[in-house]
């Protein structure tokens, strides 16, 4: 018999998104809630972090929100969210 472990984190888990400079790795936190505006640059190597700012802003704060939304389940709805994760171990 085979077996697959699958694995999940449920929205409620996450609790911020985390962008990493490509230039000079360093990450940056940026919480569910609160967060209206993001990092232009890396403040560490002040490298840009957003091409075409505007438009990626936006998906990003609508990421966000979708986020902060459903990670409490309304009661009136009959599901919850979550997200299936990689499992390293099988790679
Ligand atoms: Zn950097």
């Amino acid at each position: 018999m085979t077996t697959e472990n699958k694995h999940f984190i449920s929205l409620d888990e996450i609790l911020s998104i985390v962008f990493k400079c490509t230039h000079c790795q360093t990450r940056i936190s940026i919480p569910l809630t609160g967060s209206e505006k993001l990092p232009a640059k890396c403040p560490s190597c002040d490298f840009s972090l957003l091409s075409e700012r505007r438009s990626t802003e936006a998906r990003i704060l609508d990421f966000l929100r979708f986020i902060a939304d459903f990670k409490t389940p309304d009661p009136k709805w009959q599901f919850s969210f979550a997200l299936e994760i990689r499992n390293r171990e099988d790679e």
